[in-house]
């Protein structure tokens, strides 16, 4: 049987070593023909040496220059190619059957759009890809027939939920009467508020269930990811904000579930493990092993669940407000919140003042329909210069 060639996006990153770790187990039914990260070369050089892609690709031309050198030395016949258009080259080039899309942040659209365009088969993790722009991306999927699987756990836990013929656009033909998106509030559930100026990148971090990459841990202490999430869970499945809820549910057992009509609430249970469904979209519709520890019931004892609260977690309510009022609007949170999450990182912003700088970069924005994949990338620059000025004023 011929083998699936896997471009893998962000593989550098945290989803791009667990899909690295459940393709290995594999090796009969997946290639690995392109390996992408923006900086790390040594975590490619180390990737080339299992897996002998046809090319690399990296972001920055010095790390593209260690790396060819390195690959020389070795003797590895793996091409390297370097700088941002590279990215989209390898999405969507006629010998790759399949496109990882894990670069995290709005860097991801570009690359995610292209297989789109190619009409790949698309794993995606990249949720900012479709908060930005949703709309456009989901067309581009079905007109030139490409093929989405979810690899965010909520999603994909829904996607498992929902019936294998289901249509985003006639969620009522299926029965569907909501969404339940579960999150584990992260790791300031129960800190203090008054405590929250003091909030370090390290605590925000360090994430209670999941180890993730950094901009995506503090999206979940500040509980934006999930507020992200129900607007990816919007494109993906086509419900109305009014209908996908947030749970909150500390083990971070119940990934999400579906309530239908008749009053059945689907759910899918695991280990959180992110190769859980990385597993699933990669074997799809077949099952395939993922190397993750079996869920122990009774160990567990309980699982929990509570409503969110939204003093804690303002960034929740400015994702549904964005999604409720459309167009230009995800974008520009999500510009906002790159700025802010990376000023945070640097030490440039309070924890607590995320939620404000984000809120006034919005007030300030103009709105716009954004019908082309260039005037989102504009709009995303746009937002992003505001966001930086709005900072400035915070002086930190
Ligand atoms: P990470 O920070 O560990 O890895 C990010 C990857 O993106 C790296 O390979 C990096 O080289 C690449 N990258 C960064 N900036 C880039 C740029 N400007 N151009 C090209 N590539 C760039 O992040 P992660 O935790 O693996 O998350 C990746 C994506 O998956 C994010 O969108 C995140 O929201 C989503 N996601 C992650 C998890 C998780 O458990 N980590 C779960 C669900 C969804
Ligand atoms: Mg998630």
């Amino acid at each position: 049987m011929k083998r699936e060639r896997l471009a893998i996006l962000g593989a550098s990153g945290s989803i791009g070593a667990s899909t690295l770790d459940v393709v290995s187990r594999h090796p009969e039914r997946f290639e690995v023909v392109a390996l992408t990260a923006q900086r790390r070369w040594e975590v490619l050089l180390e990737a080339c040496r299992r897996f002998h892609p046809r090319w690399v690709v990296l972001g920055e031309a010095d790390a593209a220059g260690a790396l060819r050198e390195a690959l020389r030395r070795e003797g590895m016949a793996t091409e390297v190619r370097e700088g941002p258009s590279a990215f989209a080259e390898v999405a969507r080039h006629p010998e790759v059957d399949t496109v990882v899309a894990a670069i995290v942040g709005a860097a991801g659209l570009p690359p995610a759009w292209a297989a789109a365009c190619a009409g790949k088969k698309i794993l995606l993790a990249n949720k900012e890809a479709l908060v930005l722009a949703g709309g456009l991306f989901m067309e581009a999927v079905a007109k030139h027939g490409a093929r989405l699987l979810p690899l965010d756990s909520e999603h994909n836990a829904i996607f498992q939920a929902l019936p294998p013929d289901y249509d985003r656009n006639r969620p009522d033909d299926f029965g569907v009467r909501r969404l339940v998106l579960t999150a584990s509030g992260g790791p300031f559930r129960e800190r203090p508020l008054e405590t929250f100026p003091d909030i370090t990148p390290q605590e925000a971090c360090a994430h209670p269930n999941w180890s993730m990459g950094r901009k995506i841990s503090v999206d979940s202490a500040t509980m934006m990811n999930k507020g992200l999430e129900v607007i990816e869970a919007y494109w993906l499945f086509g419900l109305p904000p009014s209908r996908i809820e947030v749970v909150i549910h500390p083990q971070s057992v119940v990934h999400s579930l579906v309530e239908y009509r008749d009053g059945s609430l689907l759910a899918q249970l695991g280990t959180p493990d992110m190769r859980t469904p990385i597993a699933h979209a990669l074997g799809f519709p077949r099952r395939l092993e993922a190397g993750v520890k079996p869920l122990d019931l009774v160990r567990l004892g309980r699982l929990e669940f509570a409503r969110p609260d939204v003093r804690r977690f303002p960034c929740l309510r400015l994702a549904y407000e964005a999604l409720r009022e459309g167009g230009s609007a995800p974008a520009a949170l999500n510009a906002a919140n790159e700025v802010a999450v990376a000023a945070f990182l640097q030490g440039r912003l309070r924890f607590d003042r995320i939620p404000a700088v984000i809120e006034a970069t919005l007030a300030q924005l103009p709105r716009r329909e954004l019908d082309t994949l260039e005037a989102v990338l504009e709009f995303d620059r746009l937002a992003r210069d505001r966001a930086e000025r709005v900072l400035g004023r915070e002086g930190a």
